[in-house]
């Protein structure tokens, strides 16, 4: 492929196509809009609905819809096709700037918590101009924000934006005291990796678990896993290279920035991080890719899975949020430069998401939640439930140096030694890597590792931008108002990180010294999603976003109703899902193993009394006893599902998932795993771990 900047964002209605497609004067309307956030000017409306309908004709669509982002976290469409009868029995290809700017889907089948009363079913969706229209199976996708018939935000995306518009307006504050004039807006920039798995589509086909719920929920490890370490970056399959190879392309063409494929940790499990972009931009993008490899992955013969623990005792997949602030001047905010110590921007900035996230280490918590991520999160594979921070030595010790009131003795910069003359040498990262951090400041950005592989990046970003603009706000108004600004500024910063300093912590977070530690200093250990959530509803947390109108109490309030009753919804599929498995298949399998296997014995004892039958009266003693156990399991299981479900209130049935469903699903699935060991392959219903993850 080598016309890849002329495919490269072919699909997507950029400043290219707007510049070639509209009047100058529209096209500068939008802009303004699109860069330096100004409100659009809905006059430009017709005009530019035009344009988008023409150009996207001209590449073959022939549908438009509103894409959007419900709280489901998964996007939504509605196709309508651009037919318009001309009242002459023919039809003309139309699209109006009413249709561009607004859309009315019915919210009924979307989550609201609350929110939407019947009577009110009407939802509308607003365009979003700051996020590029694109072409998608051969349909104009407009991104759009998502509310109810009463205004209330019922997606992931209006919070969002109303969250970079808080951060930008505080962070610039900061920056017109440090004497900076020129930067007129600052902006958040995310990169977010991706992790994901990728098994052979007719062996995803033959299990229920996978189908259902993403996962398996049954499995006895493979015989070979992951301890040889030889997957990481090994070599890619020539069929996942042909899926990576499309899945680029297609991303290309949409204008993502997909830059790096790679394999992962586990077997079968790979990697796409694309090159860091404006956070909302950065969002849709992360959602289209989602989107796209379950689609490519299907045409190459490949299942995905997104979900973040698809196998027990196998890594699981996450998300690295890497987060930044920059100016639209292109200053990464977050640039230490070469003499930290004496950049006192960046030191106030540093120390001002330093206490962000102390402050609000629950509502942080809260944003990585969710009955998939409760399998992973704290399993010696991603970090663990306490959030804590991670600098490197060199910030370290200046912040030691700065709450101590010591001086800073700068080393010489660390060149990396690797012997060989013929190598460039090139400066260590000084802040080097400890991949057990939850959130590690990596050179100059903040790489939050808690994300679930299968989340939108919406939600922390949300919690990132808006408590990071508290705290900047409560320094500007402090700082405005000094006498001497330097002797303040230089307070302010010590007094901040002595407060805070016991949020960073550059020891190994899987260690249980540090759950003891980590309790010591006061700081949360949110366990579960359940033990997580309340805290969205805790009254500093609604001050916050209420102060910030990034929510009302109400909508609050409505995206816990919400977390809770996907989190129980999950929990129960796979509960049900297990019971039809296990009842269905396993102990069926089993019995028509024993029943082979015992007149196979009955029969050799017929033979000769002196032939042996112990192999096949143990496996039978064993099996028996196993299937009795995963049957009375079930009974119970069966049981405790339908008294979650008959609960009237969210959290009592959340607690029931919790501390009944799951630990009984535990059960289950030991005595079925069990039972695999010991029956024949041919009579096991479905495939093991070993075809899962080394069948490619
Ligand atoms: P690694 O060594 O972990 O691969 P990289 O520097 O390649 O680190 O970055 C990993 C991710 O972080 C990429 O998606 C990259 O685009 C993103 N990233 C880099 N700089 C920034 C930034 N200033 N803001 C946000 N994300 C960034
Ligand atoms: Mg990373």
């Amino acid at each position: 492929m080598n016309n890849i900047p002329e495919i490269f964002g072919s699909l997507v209605f950029d400043d290219k196509a707007m510049k070639a497609r509209l009047k100058e004067e529209t096209y500068n309307t939008l802009i303004r809009t699109i860069h330096d956030g100004k409100t659009l000017d809905t006059d430009i409306k017709n005009e530019v609905a035009q344009a988008m309908k023409d150009w996207a004709i001209e590449k073959g669509a022939t549908h438009y819809t509103h894409w959007f982002q419900p709280l489901t976290g998964v996007t939504a469409e509605k196709h309508d096709s651009f037919i318009t009868p001309d009242g002459n029995g023919s039809i003309i290809m139309d699209f109006s700037g009413k249709e561009l700017i607004k859309g009315e889907p019915d919210a009924s089948s979307f989550p609201s918590g609350g929110l939407r009363a019947t009577f009110e079913a009407r939802g509308y969706t607003a365009w979003d101009p700051t996020s590029y229209a694109f072409i998608k199976d051969d349909t104009l996708c407009i991104p759009t924000a998502f509310c109810s018939y009463g205004g209330e935000s019922l997606d992931k995306k209006t919070p969002l934006l109303r969250s970079m518009e808080v951060i930008n307006k505080q962070a610039l504050r900061i920056l017109r005291l440090f004497g900076n004039t020129d930067a007129t807006r600052v902006i958040t920039t995310v990169g977010p990796e991706q992790e994901y798995f990728l098994i052979d589509k007719q062996m995803y086909e033959k299990r229920e678990d996978l189908k259902f719920c993403d996962r398996t929920l049954f499995g006895a490890p493979a015989p070979k896993g992951q301890e040889k370490d030889d997957h990481y970056f090994g070599t890619i399959k020539p069929r996942v290279m042909a899926f990576m190879k499309e899945l680029d392309k297609e991303l290309w063409k949409l204008g993502v920035l997909a830059k790096t494929e790679h394999n992962e940790a586990a077997p079968a499990q790979h990697e796409l991080a694309p090159i860091f972009t404006q956070t909302n931009i950065a969002t849709d993008h992360n959602q289209l890719i989602m989107e796209l490899m379950k689609k490519i992955a299907d045409k190459h013969g490949l299942k995905c899975l997104l979900h973040e623990k698809p196998f027990a005792g196998v890594n699981g997949s996450g998300k690295h949020n890497n987060w930044s602030l920059s100016t639209n001047t292109g200053e990464n905010l977050l640039n230490p430069g070469n003499t930290p110590e004496k950049n006192a921007q960046f030191l106030l900035l540093l120390s001002a998401v330093i206490k962000a996230v102390d402050k609000y280490q629950d509502l942080l918590r809260v944003t990585v939640s969710s009955a998939g991520n409760d399998l992973r999160l704290g399993g010696n594979e991603a970090p663990p439930a306490i959030i804590s921070m991670f600098l490197g030595d060199e910030l370290s010790e200046i912040i030691d140096s700065i709450i101590n009131d010591t001086s800073y003795d700068r080393k010489d910069a660390d060149k990396m030694k690797i012997g060989a003359k013929v190598l460039p040498t090139f400066f260590k990262d000084t802040t080097d890597r400890n991949r057990t951090s939850p959130l590690a400041f990596t050179g100059n950005k903040f790489e939050f590792r808690m994300l679930g592989s299968s989340f939108s990046i919406s939600d922390p970003n949300i919690v990132l931008n808006t408590t990071v603009a508290e705290v900047l706000d409560e320094f500007a108004t402090r700082l405005e108002n000094a006498e001497d600004f330097k002797a303040e500024r230089k307070a302010l910063i010590k007094e901040t990180l002595t407060n805070h300093s016991r949020i960073i912590f550059d020891g190994n977070n899987y260690s249980d010294e540090w759950v003891i530690e980590a309790e010591k200093r006061g700081l949360l250990n949110l366990k579960t999603t359940v033990d997580a959530l309340p805290t969205i509803i805790e009254k500093k947390n609604i001050e916050l976003f209420t102060k910030y109108k990034i929510f009302t109490e109400k909508e609050l309030y409505s995206r816990y109703e919400i977390m809770l009753d996907e989190y129980s919804k999950t929990v129960e599929l796979e509960a049900l899902t297990m019971l039809e498995m296990a009842k269905k298949d396993i102990i069926p399998a089993i019995i028509r193993y024993s029943g082979d296997l015992s007149s196979i014995a009955l029969d050799k004892k017929s033979l000769s009394k002196k032939i042996s039958t112990l192999v096949e009266e143990k496996c039978v003693e064993n099996l028996s006893a196993i299937s009795e156990m995963l049957y009375n399991t079930c009974e119970k299981l069966d049981t405790a599902v339908k008294n979650a479900k008959s609960s009237d209130c969210s959290r009592t049935e959340a607690e029931l998932c919790k501390d009944i469903i799951i630990p009984l699903m535990n059960i289950l699935r030991q005595y079925a795993d069990e039972a695999e060991l010991i029956v024949s392959k041919e009579y096991w219903p479905f495939p093991t771990y070993g075809d899962l993850l080394f069948s490619i």
